[in-house]
This record gives C-alpha cells, sequence and structure tokens, in this order.
C-alpha cells in the first residue's frame, strides 16, 4: 500500500483526498500558493508546502511539483481534477522520476485527452461516436464544406477543450463563419492549442455518463451512470445518479459500452466515459481520465468509495469489487454550489463567507473547503461546495435536495442555492424528462425572489460586524 501522497490540487477535492488518504493509513502533503494559505486542504493534510505567491503558477509547475514528492518522500501524487490532472508530461514526469501517478498511463492521458484522437480509437473499437470530422479541421473551408454534408446545427469542440469551453453550436454557415475563428481564439488562450474539430449537434440531448474502475490487473467494471444534463453553457449544474429516464436494457448497453471503451485503450484507476442519449441513440463523447466532481454521487448510490479505490488500484492491488458485486440503490442528487449570482448571467461572486451553516440529517453529505470567515480567493473556479442528497425514490431525493438546500445558511457571496431550488419545483425536472436545454429552455426560474427573513438579515449583518471587527 502506498505510504505518502502528494495531493496537487486544491479546494474540496484536495480535502476528499486527504480524507481518503487518513482513513486508510496514508500520509498526506498538500500544496499551496500563498493566496491559499488558509486553505483548509493546508490545514487538513499532515504536511504541507508554499509554491510561492503566483496564485496558479505553483499548481501548474509539474518539475517542481514532481520534485517536491521526491524531496518529501512521497511514493505517490493524486493530482484530483483540473489542474494537472489530465497532463500527460505531468504524468510522464512522475514515470520518470519513479513516483506513481494516481491515474492511467501517459500515454492513455494523451490518447484520451486529444478528443480527435479518442474519437478515433473509439471508432476502431467499435464504439458507437458523434458523427463529425476525421481528425481537425485544416480551415474554415473545410468546415464548411463538412458542415453542408452532415447537416447543421453541427458544434465546433476545442480538441484539448474542458470545463464547458471551447464550444460553440452554429445553426448557419453565416453562424459557422462567425464561430470558427471565435472558438480557436478560445482554444488557444484556455488550452494552449488552436485544434478544433466538428461535430454534429445532437439536438436536445441527454447527457449520460458512465464511472469506471480498472486496475493493473486487467480487471475493468463500471458503477453505473450519472445523468448530467441540468447544466448551463455546457458545464454542470445538478447530477444525478442513476439517471431517472433511462431503461434498463440503456443502462446495461451504455455500461458495458463504457467497460469496452475502457479496455480498448488499456484503461487503468478511475475514469468516467461520457455520451449523449437521444431517443435510443448513443454516441461516446469523450473520456475524462481522472476522478470526476460527480464522483460523489456513484459513491452515495453503490457504496463505493471511488478515492480509495483510485489509491488502492495506484498501489498495485486488485480491485475491490467485481462486476457482479456492484448494485445501486436509491437515487442521489449532487448540487454544485458555486460563488456566482444566477441573476447577472452567473457573474463570480467572490468574497468573505460571513457565515457558513453546513446542512445536515440523513441521507446529507457535504464536500467543501469553506468555513465561516474564509474568503474564496477570486483566482480560482468558483465551485464552492458540493451538496450530495441520497433517498431511495425519486420523489424523496427531490424533497431532500430542497429541505437540505433550505437547512443552508452561506452569507457574505451569492450562490446557485437559491436557483436550484427553482430547478427542482419545475414539473420536468420532478418528472424526470429533461435534457441539456432545460437551463437555456427556461429563463422564467431566474425570477426567484431573494427577499430574506428579516431575522436572517439580522444574523447576517451581525456575521459581517464581527468578521470585519477580527473576531
Ligand atoms: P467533471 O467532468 O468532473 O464534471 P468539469 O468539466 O466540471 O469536471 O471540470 C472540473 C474542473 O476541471 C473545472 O475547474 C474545469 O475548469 C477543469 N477542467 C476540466 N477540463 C479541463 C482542461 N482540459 N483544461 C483545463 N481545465 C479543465
Ligand atoms: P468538456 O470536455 O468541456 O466536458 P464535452 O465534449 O464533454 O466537453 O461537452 C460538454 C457538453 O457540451 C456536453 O455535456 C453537452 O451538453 C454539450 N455538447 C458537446 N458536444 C455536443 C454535441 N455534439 N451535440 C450536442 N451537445 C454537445
Ligand atoms: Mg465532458
Amino acid at each position: 500500500m502506498l505510504k505518502k501522497v502528494l495531493i496537487a490540487n486544491r479546494g474540496e477535492i484536495a480535502v476528499r483526498i486527504v480524507r481518503a488518504c487518513a482513513e486508510m493509513g496514508i500520509r498526506s502533503v498538500a500544496i499551496y500558493t500563498e493566496p491559499d494559505r488558509y486553505g483548509l486542504h493546508v490545514k487538513r493534510a499532515d504536511e504541507s508546502y508554499s509554491l510561492g505567491d503566483d496564485p496558479i503558477a505553483g499548481y501548474l509547475d509539474p518539475a517542481r511539483i514532481v520534485n517536491l514528492a521526491v524531496e518529501t518522500g512521497c511514493d505517490a501524487i493524486h493530482p484530483g481534477y483540473g489542474f494537472l490532472s489530465e497532463n500527460a508530461n505531468f504524468a510522464r514526469l512522475c514515470e520518470q522520476k519513479g513516483v506513481v501517478f494516481i491515474g492511467p498511463k501517459s500515454s492513455v492521458i494523451h490518447g484520451m485527452g486529444d478528443k480527435t484522437q479518442a474519437r478515433d480509437s473509439m471508432r476502431a473499437a467499435g464504439i458507437p461516436i458523434t458523427p463529425g470530422s476525421d481528425g481537425n479541421l485544416e480551415n474554415l473551408d473545410e468546415a464548411l464544406k463538412l458542415a453542408n454534408d452532415i447537416g447543421y446545427p453541427v458544434m465546433v469542440k476545442a480538441t484539448s477543450g474542458g470545463g464547458g469551453r471551447g464550444i460553440r453550436r452554429c445553426d448557419t454557415p453565416q453562424e459557422l463563419k462567425t464561430q470558427y475563428p471565435r472558438v480557436i481564439s478560445e482554444a488557444t488562450k484556455a488550452f494552449g492549442s488552436a485544434e478544433v474539430f466538428m461535430e454534429k449537434c445532437i439536438v436536445n440531448p441527454r447527457h449520460i455518463e458512465v464511472q469506471i474502475l480498472a486496475d493493473s490487473q486487467g480487471n475493468v467494471i463500471h458503477l453505473f451512470e450519472r445523468d448530467c444534463s441540468i447544466q448551463r453553457r455546457n458545464q454542470k449544474l445538478i447530477e444525478i445518479a442513476p439517471s431517472p429516464q433511462i431503461t434498463p436494457e440503456q443502462r446495461q448497453y451504455i455500461g458495458d459500452l463504457a467497460v469496452r471503451a475502457a479496455k480498448a485503450v488499456g484503461y487503468e484507476n478511475a475514469g468516467t466515459v461520457e455520451f449523449l442519449l437521444s431517443g435510443n441513440e448513443v454516441h461516446f463523447m469523450e473520456m475524462n481520465t481522472r476522478v470526476q466532481v460527480e464522483h460523489t454521487i456513484t459513491e452515495a448510490i453503490t457504496g463505493v468509495d471511488i478515492v480509495r479505490e483510485q489509491l488502492r488500484i495506484a498501489s498495485g492491488l486488485a480491485l475491490s469489487y467485481r462486476q457482479e458485486d456492484i448494485q445501486f440503490r436509491g437515487f442521489a442528487l449532487e448540487f454544485r454550489i458555486n460563488a456566482e449570482d444566477p441573476k447577472n448571467d452567473f457573474l463570480p461572486s467572490f468574497g468573505r463567507i460571513t457565515h457558513y451553516y453546513a446542512p445536515g440529517g440523513p441521507g446529507v453529505r457535504v464536500d467543501t473547503a469553506i468555513y465561516t470567515g474564509y474568503e474564496i480567493p477570486p483566482y480560482y473556479d468558483s465551485m464552492c461546495l458540493k451538496l450530495v442528497v441520497w433517498a431511495l425514490t425519486w420523489d424523496e431525493v427531490i424533497a431532500r435536495g430542497k429541505r437540505a438546500l433550505d437547512d443552508m445558511r452561506l452569507h457574505g457571496i451569492k450562490t446557485t442555492a437559491n436557483y436550484y431550488q427553482q430547478i427542482l419545483e419545475h414539473p420536468d425536472f420532478r418528472s424526470g424528462n429533461f435534457n441539456t436545454s432545460f437551463v437555456p429552455d427556461h429563463p422564467e426560474l431566474l425570477n426567484y425572489s431573494t427577499k430574506r427573513h428579516p431575522s436572517e438579515i439580522a444574523l447576517a449583518l451581525a456575521a459581517t460586524i464581527a468578521a470585519h471587527a477580527g473576531w
């Protein structure tokens, strides 16, 4: 078993990994940059090291992080999600320096991180992929010609994209002409690569993804699916496991497809295969070669600790489960509580948390790195808390989600929590009948009242005064 792990991340996912290490008797090492000095991951890890004043550079410096792991006697690095988690050079450097990278081989990360290469491997493995370009687009002329062949609407997508960025829908040749250079410039800025490709736009699809686990002995299993159709601008807001809108036959089919995809590329560790579903059609979209934000809801319905399995796999152990051991029970929802103002086009709302009261009670889990008095730095992701609820039935999980969102008190910043209450009330959501257009199709859900009870305002005011007085 691994003895000491460096966590090359911050925020809630770093805390999540520290917790798994603590339960397994593995020592944890945190890294941080100066704006993160008061981060919970720094307080909770067994050791912590500063990587300088720049808010981001330290978290994105492969050589420095791998050297630190070697110097501090770590036998492995957990990359979390975002940052260097899908950086093949980082994984390769770990391999070269004899530090275990907790994820697949660098060549697999490379092959899957390049979305056109991933499409090629999947096509070769007989996995149905979204119709689109063979490889990257050379220029606008090629894009226009291809769009004409496959039919509008089409999507232009950044080949190295992620996090919902670098994706644009085009309904007409005119739109394609304006959007094409925009995706290129977005891709260059965000991912350092100007490569783009095209897919047919699947209209009103459901985003269904399958969690898989693979060990170094060739065993691959899936932990069923998650429905991540509730999105704004191609970014997930609320995730659901299992999907309330697929049949047992579809479930079996996509689970098998995901295992086949993982086997085809020699996958190892935890990963997610993402699909778009339209009616009975299934299209492979991409594979994320890391732990995902929403792994929590799969943990809730299956009882499998995914981060623990990651650490076991990286230690060279076989999976703790065979496919037939994996059962799911009930439903789970994850609410990504973002420090954003939904009423103001989801503008980030960073600042000091003047008062935080965690929701609790049966079936409630919170993964976060915030606390009362914590100041959310403006340099990172706006997601500040994951609220996960579980219940036996769909109706009960909705009621529990409403109750838990209502329990939570988070003052000092604007968040997406109240907006989620509106989504939970909507008949289309309640009937389990929605697709990736749900959010854009229901702008009226943003018209909720933000009036608060006078006692709450008094409490927030008192907390603000206390925070400013340094109490
Ligand atoms: P998940 O697939 O786990 O739901 P998200 O797509 O929400 O994850 O991304 C999780 C985090 O990782 C976000 O902070 C996102 O911006 C970041 N991220 C994902 N892919 C990339 C990428 N290719 N490059 C840079 N950041 C990424
Ligand atoms: P990322 O790497 O940023 O997660 P994905 O390729 O997974 O990018 O796409 C993110 C989201 O964008 C999907 O969940 C879906 O809502 C939308 N999307 C992507 N490709 C298509 C497509 N071909 N047709 C329709 N929607 C798409
Ligand atoms: Mg994706």
